[in-house]
């Protein structure tokens, strides 16, 4: 049904409509744009408009940064249990609203309906879990040391480091978005939010459930803005004095921005940046389990995620058992269709633009003598891109060295473990790595030599809200995830004490 907040009639009925909104939610207010500027989203399985919200500019920005600072003074007091309850309250109203969270979230990204019910589980817990460690507190410790005749002792605490400013990305409107906030949240930080311009409505409503759950005006802040604020808006996170530390998912090229930006002014920055993860299958490896892993990797989300096994690394001599049954397997279980079916286990790509990005990779491809497996059905314009398996890939393709962000397997092959590793590690990006063999001593050995910060060993999927998640190199820096999350959201004071 169509409403006042969406422009255009869609195939679900919202349980709670006040989760919808087109304003931003800062101080604790839902306000519009100071200029009362809005800017358009996009429904991507039919391109048409789905809504109007506010285009917040640099000055409402200001505003948001300057209730988040006045909130921090008090909010770094609130007691670790009093900050564990707010995201359990906030975690139990996600999972009231699983439903109308996961609508916003195929509405907007596209994603099968079923999936982004399943990805709700994982924001939830994310939020449990930090609330299970703002409970704990991030703990010190007492060092002895040598000074004043051995009568000094030294206690460390770990200390909240202030307003906190996240820009986050649209392929994980839920999970990749808490994983920032909750950890920040859960250290006694608060924050100003920028979502992404693809995915706001997903945004509104978790600051709607966010407001419920009871935390102080200004603990949280959120505004919408669009694409072309968005640079705007960074340099003021990286420059404005109030702001302590910027959190980033993006691309590389905005993440490298960014880093020297909060360089130049010494602010801390967590950035999970871009990836290409190569898939290794070793000869001895159990190929069944291999291909089932690799559907769940590879077609999650369509392939829009950074960890998305970007190179499939087959031993020779097994390629053609590998891709028959990976054939087999993508006709059984893949079904591109419209996410709102239940059957339906690859939707649309987030915009046209992903799906241009796919054939441009795989033109340079074939041309340069790769082979595609799949009927090429993609037709030109359209966000659905069919499930595609292109054989043949060589290190000097384009596909090779880019994400290819989209539901295309793209095989190559290897003679040795050294040369596997060596294509492994020819890339710049170090975010995630798969390796596949039912021999462990190399499975141990080929894990520890991929230069990633994370891999998955016999498993394509690595997400998980208790696994310190983050990149290498050109993938990023700091960990989000774990109780190593808190460490980027805290300073370490060191207090000596004389006796
Ligand atoms: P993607 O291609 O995955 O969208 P981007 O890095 O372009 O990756 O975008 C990720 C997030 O960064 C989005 O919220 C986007 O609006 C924001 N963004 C894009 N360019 C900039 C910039 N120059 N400064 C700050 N944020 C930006």
């Amino acid at each position: 049904m169509a409403s006042l907040i969406l422009s255009k009639e869609i195939p679900y009925t919202f349980r709670d409509a006040s989760l919808l909104d087109l304003k931003s939610f800062v101080g604790g207010e839902w306000r519009s744009s100071a200029d009362d500027k809005t800017f358009a989203v996009e429904d991507p399985s039919d391109q048409k408009v789905l809504a109007y919200v506010s285009d917040c500019s640099t000055a409402d920005y200001e505003q948001a940064i300057d209730a988040a600072h006045t909130a921090f003074m008090s909010y770094r007091r609130l007691t670790p249990l009093a900050r564990g309850k707010l995201l359990r309250n906030w975690a139990q109203g996600v999972r009231d609203s699983t439903q109308d969270l996961a609508a916003l979230c195929t509405l907007e990204l596209g994603k099968p309906l079923t999936e982004s019910i399943k990805s709700l589980t994982y924001a939830a817990n994310c939020l449990d879990w930090f609330a299970n460690l703002a409970e704990q507190g991030c703990g010190g410790e007492t060092i002895p040391n040598s000074g004043n005749g051995g009568q000094n002792r030294i206690w460390t605490i770990r200390q909240p480091v202030g307003v906190v400013c996240a820009i986050t990305p649209w392929n994980s409107p839920y999970s990749g978005v808490l994983k920032k906030i909750a950890p920040a949240l859960a250290a006694g930080c608060t924050v100003v939010h920028k979502p992404a311009p693809e995915t706001p409505l997903c945004a509104i409503a978790l600051s709607k459930l966010c407001q419920r759950a009871g935390f102080p005006p200004g603990v949280y802040n959120m505004l919408t803005s669009s694409s072309d604020s968005a640079a705007a808006v960074g340099s003021l996170f990286c420059s404005h004095p109030l702001v302590r530390h910027v959190t980033f998912t993006g691309s590389t090229a905005v993440g490298r921005y960014l880093g020297e930006r909060c360089g130049a002014n010494l602010k801390k920055i967590t950035m999970e940046l871009g990836g290409n993860a190569a898939f290794i299958v070793f000869k001895d490896a159990d190929l069944n389990r291999a291909v089932k892993e690799l559907l769940a990797c590879k077609f999650n989300s369509a392939g829009q995620v950074c960890i998305s096994a970007n190179r499939v690394l087959l031993a020779k001599g097994i390629e053609k058992d590998f891709t028959e049954k990976l054939l087999a397997a993508i006709t059984e279980k893949v079904r591109l269709g419209s996410p709102w079916e239940e059957d339906t286990t690859l939707g649309p790509l987030y915009a046209k633009a992903g799906a241009s990005k796919i054939r441009l990779l795989l033109g340079d491809a074939l041309e340069i003598g790769a082979t595609l497996l799949t009927p090429d059905t993609y037709q030109e314009g359209s966000t659905y891109y069919p499930p595609s398996v292109l054989s043949g890939v060589t290190s000097t393709m384009r596909i090779s060295r880019e994400e290819i962000f989209g539901p295309l397997v793209a095989i190559s092959t290897f003679d040795t473990e050294e040369e596997a590793i060596c294509l492994a590690n020819a890339v710049k990006t170090g975010l995630a790595g798969y390796v596949f063999t039912e021999n462990v001593s190399r499975l141990l050995r080929v894990a520890e030599a991929l230069q990633a910060g994370m891999v998955g060993a016999q498993t394509g999927s690595i997400s998980a809200i208790e696994q310190p998640f983050g990149g290498v190199m050109d993938s990023g820096l700091g960990r989000e995830g774990s109780i190593h999350a808190l460490e980027e959201y805290t300073d370490i004071k060191a207090i000596t004490l004389a006796l």
